[in-house]
């Protein structure tokens, strides 16, 4: 007998499109090819030795029972110094919710925040997770680009038109995976103008916020004053300010009643999050800062490299991102040419060829709302990234 059809919501979750590349770049590393990868979204630097002390004591001291679904008290507080240091933001430890890793917290954001059939606008180019988890919610995504002419950020007008009465939700990621784009201060407060206009709610990622260049200042959405405050949801964590991708702690700020609902979400679902990583994020939020600003350097430098050799390669060009760790390859003047007896019809097509011919593995964008565009990421060596770039200029001059 056939089985009943499963969940039309987890039916209707695509799968990674970035996975056919991964999984082709995994199997050739396999096969012990010589691939050089530029798609991780994660640093290559090792968590600092303090914050991996900090979880090996938590072992040794039997830290190792459930702690409250919110998280410990101390991580709680812990957050709250950070948003105070880094952003000057002023939250309760209440108004702070653990979860495992920033993917999840904005995952029990939108599950708290919206009903089936809601509309969520989603600022494009996009993290790719957000439209699938908005579908999750049993909410319907609204994709708003932005051209790379526009640096790859909406406008408040982009955004005003884009709303309608079913809207209860503006994503917001600055610096944005996949572009490595931050909001000013100015395009922020046109942008919350609007979101207090329509009275709806924001998810504000903002994962990155220590990786933004040029001595440019990062600004917190829920900075812009008590009624954006009031509306948003700021998503944060440890992984990539400190290393930390595989400990999984992320963390939501937001008013009393929404996290006290969100909490109650993670009762019932995942529990708070590993009790060693809780104690070593404890460590990462309140110790010392100096290995980040080395991170962070190393980042700079890296970017100022890879976006100047880029914009010398025939063919191919990018904007320089002012933060995160990603850079945007354009990749258009490709469209509808030959290369290796293939007619390149996507950035994927492009893509796929530079990982069988030309040895380097990137992200296509068509997924990210950035059709002709392939994300770079160069939390890589200076090294590997002028084997990458080598390769690029070799890929394009034999094709
Ligand atoms: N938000 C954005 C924009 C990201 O790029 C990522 C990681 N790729 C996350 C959230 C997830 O971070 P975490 O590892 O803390 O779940």
């Amino acid at each position: 007998m056939a089985l009943k059809p499963i969940s039309k919501i987890a039916a209707g979750v695509q799968a990674s499109t970035t996975l056919a590349i991964d999984s082709l770049f995994k199997q050739m590393k396999a096969e012990g090819k010589d691939v050089v990868g530029f798609g991780a979204g994660e640093p290559d630097f090792p968590t600092p030795e303090h914050i991996k002390q900090a979880g090996i004591e938590a072992i040794e001291n039997n830290q190792t029972k459930y702690t409250p679904a919110a998280g410990l008290m101390d991580l709680r507080k812990a957050a709250c110094y950070r948003l105070k240091e880094d952003c000057g933001l002023d939250y309760e430890p209440t108004q702070i919710v653990v979860a495992s890793g920033a993917k999840h917290s904005v995952y029990i954001a939108l599950m708290t925040l919206c009903n089936p059939g809601d509309e969520v606008v989603i600022a494009a180019p996009y993290w790719v997770s957000y439209s699938e988890m908005v579908k999750q919610a049993g909410a319907i995504p609204v994709i708003v680009a932005a051209t790379e002419e526009a640096h790859f950020k909406i406008t408040a007008e982009q955004l005003d038109a884009a709303i309608t009465d079913k809207t209860k939700v503006f994503m917001l990621n600055s610096p944005s995976n996949p572009t490595g784009m931050v909001y000013t201060k100015a395009e922020l407060e046109a942008i919350a103008e609007v979101c207090c206009r329509h009275n709806i709610y924001v998810i504000a990622d903002e994962i990155y916020c220590n990786l933004v260049y040029d001595n440019n200042e990062f600004v917190s959405f829920a900075s812009l004053g008590e009624d954006v405050k009031e509306r948003t949801i700021l998503v944060n964590g440890v992984s990539k300010s400190y290393a930390m991708t595989g400990w999984r702690i992320g963390y939501s700020a937001s008013n009393p009643q929404l996290a006290k609902v969100m909490a109650n979400y993670l009762s019932h679902s995942t529990s708070a999050p590993s009790t060693i990583s809780q104690q070593a994020a404890i460590t990462a939020l309140t110790g010392p800062q100096e290995d980040m600003q080395v991170m962070k350097q190393a980042f700079e430098q890296r970017r100022d490299h890879l976006v100047e050799r880029m914009n010398q390669i025939e063919g191919v060009s990018c904007i320089k991102p002012e933060g995160a760790f990603y850079v945007m390859m354009n990749m258009k003047g490709f469209l509808g040419k030959t290369m290796y007896g293939k007619v390149i019809e996507s950035a994927e097509d492009f893509a796929q060829l530079f990982l069988e011919k030309g040895l380097v593995a990137t992200v296509p964008c068509t997924a990210f709302a950035a059709p002709g565009f392939i994300r770079w990421s160069y939390a890589t060596s200076l090294t590997e990234i002028d084997k990458g770039l080598d390769r690029l200029e070799a890929f394009i001059k034999n094709a």
